[in-house]
């Protein structure tokens, strides 16, 4: 079983993980939690470029490639390994962050993304994303008193250089891209109370586990 989450800085991705796993483990699955950039060794490094890049530093094209080549890696080296070994993998970001930032964001074309990306993932899509969609405004004051209350001065700056448009751009694109794939993407509003949150995508989740 493998389920990604996905949405702009400040909707509360890695709380709502945290409970998700908790819950996992309290029904008996084995889980383990992973993140994209960074899932894998060579990931790690490449994080580091990325998030520490300012845009205007890297081309669009080779910023793509960065973030297929830490996907190729994470994915056949953690993601399919532990799928196949019958546990549960929890990625914070995934295929659909590339189609949304590079393609939606920044102007490259989300249907040939998600070509490059199946190239990437090899068939390993995930069985359920939960988009975490909140109004940028208040994500980024989210992300702000996060980022101050948690001192986190190294992979702030990529977001916080961004514009209101731009992640009003993003969460357009990935409400577009979950419209297309209704099938595997669930849209939840994450300007909701942490438990009410939590408990939508329980109901998500226990709807995949049942097939
Ligand atoms: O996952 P995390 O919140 O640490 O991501 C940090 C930032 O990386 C995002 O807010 C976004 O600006 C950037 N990003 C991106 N393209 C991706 C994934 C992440 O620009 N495909
Ligand atoms: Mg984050």
């Amino acid at each position: 079983m493998f389920i990604t989450f996905e949405g702009i800085e400040g909707t509360g991705k890695t709380t709502q993980i945290k409970r998700v796993v908790e819950f996992l483990k309290e029904t008996g699955h084995e889980v383990d939690v992973t993140l994209e950039p960074g899932g894998s060794r060579i990931g790690k490094e490449l994080r580091k470029i990325l998030l520490n890049m300012g845009s205007t530093d890297i081309t669009g094209p080779c910023e793509l490639f960065l973030y297929l080549a830490d996907r190729a890696q994470h994915v056949s080296q953690v993601i399919l390994p532990a799928i196949e070994a019958g546990r549960v993998v929890i990625c914070d970001r995934f295929a659909d962050s590339t189609i949304v930032y590079q393609g939606y964001g920044r102007g490259l074309d989300p249907k040939l993304l998600r070509e490059l990306n199946e190239v990437a993932v090899s068939g390993c899509w995930p069985d359920l994303t939960i988009l975490l969609d909140i109004d940028p405004e208040i994500g980024l004051k989210r992300a702000t008193f996060r980022n101050l209350d948690e001192d986190k001065t190294q992979e702030e700056g990529r977001f916080e250089a961004e514009s209101i448009d731009f992640h009003s751009r993003i969460r357009e694109g990935y409400l577009t891209w979950a419209a297309l794939n209704r099938e595997r993407i669930a849209i939840i509003n994450a300007d909701q109370t942490p438990d009410e949150v939590f408990s939508q995508i329980k109901e998500k989740i226990l709807e995949i586990l049942k097939k």
